[in-house]
């Protein structure tokens, strides 16, 4: 860890200068890539210090999944951040309601979704795909599941996030919450470890304000997270109606599975998102690929997207390649 470079770039970073020569190439081949592992990436700049965490555990020979579950429970924990765990805003009638998920090599996966007063909900989607027979609990059952797996009852909206609620009911005007480029959301986690195996997280406390029951594509499996240790793995951030209706994630990985490197499979997936989408105007998706090379693939409808990737050669945040600026 000592020899490695702990920058942040963000703001200096464009990703054509920082993007390996593969990540902009049109196909990988398998046979002649070379394999870049360990290495774990995360969605935007709250996923470098998240990226540290699941580091430790990569660096010291551990599995992917305790990586991205050990990861994303920092940005989970973190009550200044305001879109993930402790701390989220709450929808539009004061509640904080969190949704996650969690997938490995073995194509098992867990997800919990409309969990209310869990700080670490990622946890909880673990404990579903391992002592349960189901990959999705919901709400009063989610809750209930997770008490009696000895997860502590929490309050989780602060102060801060109860201020910024209250001011958000005092304007009228503003109907519409936005997923722009400024709120800075869901983390995505992706990781490979040492023994070639992929594993990815994906939790968040969904669109500010949304209306009560609603959940978004970060706990359903295929659209916020997919993985197939065959191939790779893929995850999503921004407005998840619209990562939902083209099944984001999940195409990611199919289009890998076709020969697209990670990156020319996130492009093709914005690129269809947005076609398919007439009413986008400053509503941001951004999706970020793996494969099992450990080749990266970063892209966004906006400007603004950003990511941490951490491996032997890197530590650093990037900004992420994009459809239209903003
Ligand atoms: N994708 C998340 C959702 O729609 C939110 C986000 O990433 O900001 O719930």
């Amino acid at each position: 860890m000592k020899r490695r470079r702990f920058l942040n770039l963000t703001g200096l970073a464009s990703a054509g200068f920082l993007f390996p020569k593969s990540a902009n190439s049109r196909t990988t081949n398998a046979t002649q890539a070379i394999q870049n592992k360990p290495i774990v990436i995360s969605t935007w700049r709250h996923g470098f210090a998240a990226n540290q965490q699941a580091w430790n555990v990569l660096d010291a020979g551990g599995n992917a999944l305790d990586a991205v579950e050990r990861g994303v429970r920092v940005t989970e924990s973190d009550a200044s951040n305001r879109s993930v765990g402790l701390g989220g805003l709450p929808d539009r009638e004061g509640n904080v309601t969190l949704d996650a998920c969690i997938m490995n090599h073995k194509n098992e996966c867990g997800a919990v979704a409309f969990l209310k007063e869990i700080e670490n909900p990622i946890s909880v989607a673990r404990k579903v795909m391992e002592e349960t027979p189901h990959v999705l609990l919901v709400g009063k059952g989610a809750q209930e599941f997770a008490l009696a797996q000895g997860f502590e009852r929490k309050n989780l909206l602060t102060p801060g996030a109860k201020e910024a609620w209250e001011n958000w009911k005092q304007k009228q005007e503003e109907k519409r919450p936005g997923i722009n480029h400024e709120n800075h959301d869901t983390i995505g986690m992706l990781a490979l470890d040492k023994n070639g195996n992929l594993s990815g997280a994906c939790t968040t406390s969904g669109w500010a304000y949304k209306m009560h029951g609603r959940v978004g594509d970060s706990p359903i499996i295929g659209s916020g997270l997919f993985v197939d240790n065959e191939v790779g793995a893929a995850c999503a951030t921004g407005l998840g109606e619209a990562v939902i209706r083209i099944s984001g994630s999940s195409i990611i990985v199919e289009l890998m599975r076709q020969g697209l490197s990670p990156q020319a499979a996130c492009e093709e997936a914005i690129h269809r998102l947005v076609r398919k989408h007439k009413d986008l105007d400053n509503l941001q998706v951004g999706f970020l690929a793996l494969n099992k090379n450990g080749e990266v693939g970063a892209y966004s409808v906006y400007s603004g997207f950003q990511y941490a990737r951490t491996d032997t050669s890197a530590n650093e945040v990037f900004d992420s390649t994009f459809q239209m600026s903003k």
